[in-house]
């Protein structure tokens, strides 16, 4: 049986968000896994802090929350008439997985160590707060990159806190009211027979608050557009199709909710002569039909530098020679994939006459040459070695 998510976080039922906050805030410190390294028990506790939380946080859930209970976390579909209103998202809670805290501790930690910047905000009471949209960066970057690992900045387009009202969105600074329409909610409920439909508050378009006197720079958004630099670390053995997920680099909340995550999707260059295939490389070469057949060492091009391989003797046209370890590395692991190397037999287009006699002479010897007068004689030779 799951414990009721007030009594999980100590707060009454009508506590405003900065109380909500703050209480996480505190009981989040005390039983966060690197405090108490190996506790089972503070482990527990804290996703259960994290649940309760994330629940309570969101206006909309808390309001979902406050009206169905543990139902409506649960996302089942089906049982919940009310699931497919108005085009809202279901929610899916995963006990166990802490994905909301990169957000949550960047916000916490953001407040602990200096970002007071929306404290102004907190006082406004139950004011819907909204998680700042996700933002996605598609990004080139070549195979080396993707073999050594790199760091790239890059220029977004994102909604950053209105830096002329601090983000209230109100020009003399007066804290945003509560929708008198919505009571906060930012969304208005209707009955209608056996069903209850929600909607967006047209009054507030959502928010759960209305401002008197808007700032002129924001129009009582409270968030602008600005381009931003953000530098992303991208990590060796990416590959296409990669997501990065840069935590808090999304666009702002609202009210002081937390920011969207920036979600960079890596895709891959592709130079000539190369090819990837998982954490494989390959690429091909040429050597001339002695080489193959006397079998060598050759240094093999790659993306930087050389790679020795040896070329057995008698290697066919068309082999794949396979050299360990020396493709991508698996990302997040320590080995590697290896590199194939396809060998090409290349045939002289031309050859000088002590060349052209030593390949008359060898293949004389391997019988190719018929033995006959008329293949022998100087004359025949004359016509070949000019
Ligand atoms: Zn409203
Ligand atoms: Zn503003």
């Amino acid at each position: 049986m799951k414990r009721d998510y007030y009594e999980v976080l100590g707060v009454t039922k009508t506590a405003p968000i900065d109380e909500i906050k703050s209480a996480y805030r505190k009981l989040a410190l005390k039983y966060h896994p690197d405090k108490n390294p190996g506790d089972k028990t503070a482990e527990e506790k804290f996703k259960e802090i994290n649940e309760a939380y994330e629940v309570l946080s969101d206006a909309q859930k808390k309001q979902q929350y406050d009206t169905f209970g543990h139902d409506a976390a649960s996302g089942a579909g089906g049982e919940n008439p009310f699931s497919s209103q108005s085009g809202q998202t279901q929610y899916t809670y995963t006990s166990g997985n802490f994905s909301n805290m990169g957000d949550i501790f960047g916000d916490i930690f953001g407040d602990i160590f200096g970002g007071s910047q929306s404290s102004s905000r907190r006082g406004s009471g139950r004011s819907a707060q909204k998680r700042g949209q996700d933002l996605r960066y598609d990004v080139d970057i070549s195979y080396l990159e993707a073999m050594k690992g790199t760091e790239i900045s890059i220029d977004i387009p994102k909604k950053e806190a209105c830096s002329a009202c601090s983000g209230t969105g109100s020009k003399d600074g007066s804290a945003p009211r509560q929708c008198p329409q919505c009571r906060g909610t930012g969304q208005v409920r209707y009955s209608q027979g056996f069903f209850q439909i929600n909607q967006e508050c047209l009054q507030c378009k959502g928010k759960g608050t209305t401002i008197s006197n808007p700032c002129a720079e924001c129009r009582g958004e409270g968030t602008v557009k600005k381009r931003k630099t953000v530098k992303v670390k991208i990590p060796m053995g990416v590959d296409e199709g990669t997501s990065l997920k840069v935590s808090g680099s999304g666009n702002a909340g609202t009210n002081g909710a937390p920011s969207g995550d920036l979600y960079v999707v890596v895709h891959m260059k592709q130079p000539a002569g190369f090819k990837r295939n998982g954490d494989d490389l390959y690429t091909e070469i040429s050597v001339s039909f002695s080489q193959a057949a006397i079998g060598m060492e050759y240094d093999v091009s790659v993306l930087e530098g050389h790679v020795k391989v040896k070329i057995p003797a008698g290697t066919q046209p068309g082999t794949t020679l396979r050299v360990r370890e020396q493709g991508f590395p698996v990302l997040g692991r320590k080995n590697r994939g290896n590199l194939y190397v396809k060998i090409n037999i290349s045939v002289p287009k031309s050859m000088n006459d002590a060349q052209k006699r030593a390949l008359f002479e060898y293949s004389k010897s391997m019988g190719e040459i018929p033995n006959d007068a008329k293949y022998q004689n100087e004359t025949f030779f004359k016509k070949i070695f000019s």
